[in-house]
Parts: structure tokens; sequence; C-alpha cells
């Protein structure tokens, strides 16, 4: 995937900001910040699951859930945040952290 040209992002970020159902399935939207609009986003140090935004600082979760391979994005209102133990997001089929038996998550 190559990186986003402007007029692109500001589209995505116009349509997505208003219309998050959806984000997961966008994957152009790994690389737009839906608060300021930027596209200079990195993996956050630490965290292997959350993207961070290097302009406002806007951290969030977006990588491929273990269980069904499906994108799982923070922003997206069908991957809520899990209440239980695990405190990341649910993907839509349902797995979660709290599924996940192997690789300790700190
Ligand atoms: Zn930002
Ligand atoms: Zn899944
Ligand atoms: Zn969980």
């Amino acid at each position: 995937m190559g990186p986003l040209d402007r007029e692109t992002a500001k589209k995505l970020f116009d349509h997505y900001r208003n219309h998050r159902d959806g984000i997961r399935n966008k994957p152009e939207m790994a690389s737009v910040c839906l608060i300021c609009g930027s596209i200079h986003i990195v993996p956050k140090a630490g965290d292997d699951r959350m993207l961070v935004c290097r302009d406002c600082g806007f951290a969030f979760y977006r990588y491929t859930c273990q269980a069904c391979g499906k994108t799982v994005d923070g922003r997206d209102p069908k991957n809520p945040g899990c209440r239980k133990e695990c405190g990341v997001r649910i993907c839509t089929c349902g797995a979660c952290g709290c599924s996940e038996e192997s690789e300790g998550v700190s």
C-alpha cells in the first residue's frame, strides 16, 4: 500500500468522521488520523496493536484478529472495547484479547 495523497486522505477523513462503521474494512484508514486528518501515522512504541498519529498524538487500536484474520479498528463502532480483563477491542467474530492463549499480552 503506497502513501496516501492529501486529497484522498481528506476525502476519507470527511467521510469516516461521520460514518465510523466501516473503518475496520478500509485499509487506507490505517494511515488517516480521525482526529486531525493527518496521514503521519506510525506504529506505537511498545504496543504492536496500536498506531499513533505523529501530529496530534492520538493513538488507536488497529490490528489483525488472531482468530479470524479480519482487521480490528478501535475507532469502528463494531469493534467495541472489551470490558473484561484484556482491555483490547472485540473483533466482529467475537474474539478479543481474552480469547488468546499463546503470546503473553502484557
Ligand atoms: Zn492526528
Ligand atoms: Zn476475528
Ligand atoms: Zn477481552
